[in-house]
Order: C-alpha cells, then sequence, then structure tokens
C-alpha cells in the first residue's frame, strides 16, 4: 500500500493548490479527486469545470454578441448579427479543457500523485490513517479535506436536469430559452440572469430576500440594481418561490410577492446558494465534527476534531470564493511544514462578473457606521475619468471608505467595467495596512481606469483634483 505525508481529498482550488504547495515542500503527496469530465477524470472542481472558468468564458462571449449592434456611438454599424451558440459552448468547453488538463500537468511537475476516484477515510493504522481512492487503498501521515460544496436543492423546486437546473445545468443549455426564471438574485443569478439576457433571454430573477445584495455597500447596490433592470433583467425582491408545473411546454411557476403570482417560462435555474459536500467522506463514522449548517468545524489552523485531519476551502464556511480556497490551501501546507502560513480574511475581495462589474474589499460604509467606527468616505463618478469615457463604458463609481482618525482603508466598493481587475489595487493596500492618501498619492498612469480609484482616495481627504 503506497504512504504519503499527506493525502488531499478534492481537486478543486482549495485541493490541488494545497497539493502543490505541500509537494513544493517536499512532503510526498496524493490528490484524491472523483470529479469526471467527458468519462475522463477532471481535476479544478467545481471553479474549473462548472463554475468560475466556463461562467466567464460565457460572460465574455455573450458581451461580445450583446456588443455587436451598441457600436453605433463609436461609428460603427453592423448589419445583422447571428448566435451560433454550439460554438460558443464549445469554446467554453475548450477552455474547461485546457485549464484542467493544466492542473494535471501541474501535478507531474510538482510530482503529486493524482488518484482518481472518491476519497473516504478508513481509519487510523498507527501513526498513519488509512484511506479510500475509489477501488485503491492507501496511507497518510495527514489528511487535507477539501470536498468543496454543492448547490443548494430547493424542495419546492427540485432540479430535473432539463427544465430546473442548477448553475451546472444553466451553462450548458441547448438553446436560448425565451423567458427564463432565475431563483435567487446572489452572484450565480446575476451573472447567468446576464449572459442569457444577452443572448436573447427575456429574464425573471426571482429572490426572496427584500433587499437587493446585503452582502455590498448600499450605495453599490443600488446602483446595480438600477443598471440591471435598464438592461432589462425583471428583478423581483421579497418573493416566496412556490411551486412550478408543466403547463404544455412552459413551465408555469407560482410565487408569493405582496400578492400570490404566476408566471410563465420555458427554464429555470435555482441559484439559492451552494451547501458543503461531506457525504462519503466516512466521517459520520469516525466522528467528524460539522457544525449546524453542516460545514467541518476547525480552528483557526483548520484542524479538524481528528487527530492530522485538516480542512479547507467551501466545505468549512465563511466566503464560498475560489481565491479564498486557495489561500487557505497555501497556508495550511506551509503550516504542516512548520512555516507561518496565515490568511488575511479582512482582504478577500468580492466580484460580480456583471455589465458593469461589482467588486468590493473590506467593510462597507454602513457595516462600520452602524458598529458606531468613525469613517471618512470619498468617491470618484467613471464619467469623469477620460479612459472610461474614450471606451464608452462610463458607468459607475469607485468609492473608498477610511478610518476618520487614522486615514486607515477600511473598505473599497466599486461599480465599473473591469472592476474585478482594479479591486486588485485595492486589495494591496489593505494588505500593507495602507491610508486613502497612500492610494491616493501613488501615481497611476493616465489615461486609466484606475485613476478613479486614486482620485476617490483623494476625495476622502478633499484633495481630489478632477471632480
Ligand atoms: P449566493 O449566496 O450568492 O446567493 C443566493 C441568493 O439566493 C441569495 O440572495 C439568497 O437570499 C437567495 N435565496 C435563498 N433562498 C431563496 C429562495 N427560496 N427563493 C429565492 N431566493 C432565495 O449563492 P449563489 O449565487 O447560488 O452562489 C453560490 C456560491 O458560489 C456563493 O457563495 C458565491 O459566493 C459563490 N460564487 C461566487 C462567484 C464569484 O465570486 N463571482 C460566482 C459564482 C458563485
Amino acid at each position: 500500500m503506497e504512504r504519503y505525508d499527506v493525502a488531499v481529498i478534492g481537486g478543486g482550488p482549495a485541493g490541488y493548490v494545497a497539493a502543490i504547495r505541500c509537494a513544493q515542500l517536499g512532503m510526498r503527496t496524493a490528490c484524491i479527486d472523483d470529479w469526471r469530465r467527458k468519462d475522463r477524470p477532471s481535476l479544478g472542481g467545481t471553479c474549473l469545470n462548472v463554475g468560475c472558468i466556463p461562467s466567464k468564458a460565457l460572460l465574455d462571449s455573450s458581451e461580445k454578441f450583446e456588443l455587436i449592434g451598441e457600436l453605433k456611438d463609436h461609428g460603427i454599424t453592423v448589419s445583422g448579427k447571428s448566435l451560433d451558440l454550439g460554438a460558443m459552448m464549445a469554446r467554453k468547453e475548450a477552455v474547461v479543457d485546457r485549464l484542467t488538463s493544466g492542473i494535471a500537468l501541474l501535478f507531474r511537475k510538482y510530482k503529486v500523485d493524482s488518484l482518481p476516484g472518491l476519497g473516504r477515510l478508513i481509519g487510523r493504522d498507527g501513526e498513519f490513517w488509512k484511506l479510500a481512492a475509489g477501488a485503491e487503498e492507501l496511507q497518510a501521515r495527514r489528511i487535507i479535506l477539501a470536498t468543496g460544496s454543492v448547490p443548494r436543492p430547493l424542495p419546492s423546486l427540485p432540479f430535473d436536469g432539463e427544465r430546473v437546473v442548477d448553475s451546472e445545468g444553466a451553462l450548458s443549455f441547448a438553446s436560448v430559452p425565451p423567458r427564463l426564471t432565475v431563483v435567487g438574485a446572489g452572484v450565480v443569478g446575476l451573472e447567468l440572469g446576464s449572459v442569457w439576457r444577452r443572448l436573447g433571454s427575456q429574464v425573471t430573477v426571482l429572490e426572496a430576500m427584500g433587499e437587493f445584495l446585503p452582502a455590498a455597500d448600499r450605495d453599490l447596490a443600488k446602483e446595480a440594481l438600477r443598471r440591471f433592470s435598464e438592461q432589462g433583467l425583471d428583478i423581483q425582491l421579497g418573493v416566496e418561490v412556490q411551486s412550478a408545473e408543466p403547463a404544455g411546454d412552459s413551465l408555469r411557476l407560482r410565487y408569493r410577492a405582496v400578492s400570490d403570482q404566476e408566471l410563465e417560462c420555458d427554464r429555470i435555474i435555482v441559484a439559492v446558494g451552494r451547501v458543503p459536500r461531506t457525504s462519503g467522506l466516512g466521517g459520520d463514522q469516525l466522528g467528524l465534527e460539522l457544525d449546524s449548517r453542516g460545514f467541518i468545524k476547525v480552528d483557526a489552523q483548520f484542524r479538524t476534531n481528528l487527530p492530522e485531519v485538516f480542512a479547507i476551502g467551501d466545505v468549512i464556511g465563511g466566503p464560498m470564493l475560489a481565491h479564498k480556497a486557495q489561500e487557505e490551501g497555501v497556508a495550511l501546507a506551509e503550516r504542516l511544514a512548520g512555516q507561518a502560513g496565515a490568511v488575511n480574511y479582512r482582504a478577500v475581495p468580492w466580484v460580480v462578473y456583471t455589465e458593469p462589474e461589482l467588486a468590493w474589499v473590506g467593510q462597507s460604509e454602513q457595516e462600520l457606521r452602524d458598529r458606531g467606527h468613525a469613517v471618512k468616505v470619498g468617491r470618484f463618478p467613471m464619467s469623469a475619468n477620460g479612459r472610461a469615457l474614450g471606451s464608452g463604458e462610463a458607468s459607475g463609481f469607485v468609492k473608498v471608505v477610511a478610518d476618520a482618525a487614522t486615514d486607515r482603508l477600511l473598505g473599497v466598493h466599486i461599480v465599473s467595467h473591469d472592476a474585478s481587475e482594479l479591486i486588485a489595487e485595492a486589495v494591496s493596500v489593505m494588505e500593507f495596512g495602507g491610508s486613502s492618501e497612500d492610494l491616493g498619492r501613488t501615481i497611476h498612469a493616465h489615461p486609466t481606469r484606475s485613476e478613479a480609484l486614486k482620485e476617490a482616495a483623494l476625495a476622502v481627504l478633499k484633495l481630489g483634483i478632477h471632480l
């Protein structure tokens, strides 16, 4: 039986990154993963196979499709456009193929043994854990559980894999559904709702909460709701979805808002969050402790209650973000090697890849004020940014929130084209404990959208030039 220093269960962003770093640090490492794509093992987990990567490929393709016909201002008229959805999907699949096989290549390079199959803990065997990878058995001194999460089902709208689908099904509709209902105005709902709206669907988004994007800064959420509504997303808040039943070729969806409502649609995407994936791991029999929501309980060093068993990524809760999971993978591997790996949870960027994109880091103005924290706020609209105006994508703004006394940067909130790229600078400044003045007095290339960050930071100190 093969013996390893570390066996990682799960080959998504948490697991594959942890495995690579463990191997780089000299540990004999195996990574067990049961994802299959086109009948072959496929590394990268949800993110690469059916999440971040394919959704961004479709977001980019659909954005280009929508843009044609909106170029008149640039003096460009295009006569006629048509959609080859099959080709668009094939391109997306090719991107996924390339990246998933890239992880396999990295595993070979760093000598991580990739073991396809379901990973399952069997029991202790002296200093070692005995575990299974599909039909194979192996031993490992330490175990890292990185099994991720799966879409949360809604009992009133069971997935049928065809007309009522989860985020994965929504990435591979065979045709553009004329009428699409999205349940849940979260990240998945807004991103995939945007993809299909751009490709021609009439999209209704039904959200249970009475507030739009409650985790975001209020100004950002307000602007986003305004823009998405202008684009034609029919976003209804405070809705209780009751049932869906076939009505000829369509589905009849019943829901309760102020009163009982019905709508007919062709497809439903249920995007109401994700739940940790712990079934089949063998944790029940071994007494692996979970919290009340089913996440694996860990301490600050990612230790579970079982000896030498650690857990990271979506399965331990916190933000379900690939980059947070990856950082946990690196931090844990370094700790296992006796180094001081750590994750700064105060500087985790959030991005919603709509158009405009939403991105933020740190705390919102309201969160801080509600806690009695005295803050100063600076803003800058993209409509006053030369590069944004030149490109024709000048909606949105940057908002910077800093401590009123020390000027330390506490939050940056962006609604803008390319906000996902712009936020990186704010994350760096926060990581270094910088101030709004640090950000504002840093030279930014002109003309770039990033100057809006500089100006918003200068506005905190009332030092702005261009507004
Ligand atoms: P989410 O938690 O972002 O949003 C789910 C939404 O569904 C919430 O607004 C919630 O109030 C609503 N909801 C819950 N129950 C409902 C019901 N019965 N009826 C109507 N609405 C209901 O979850 P998601 O959008 O499904 O995404 C899953 C996870 O994946 C999230 O944690 C998200 O952070 C992550 N993700 C991130 C990105 C990104 O970073 N860009 C992209 C996709 C997914």
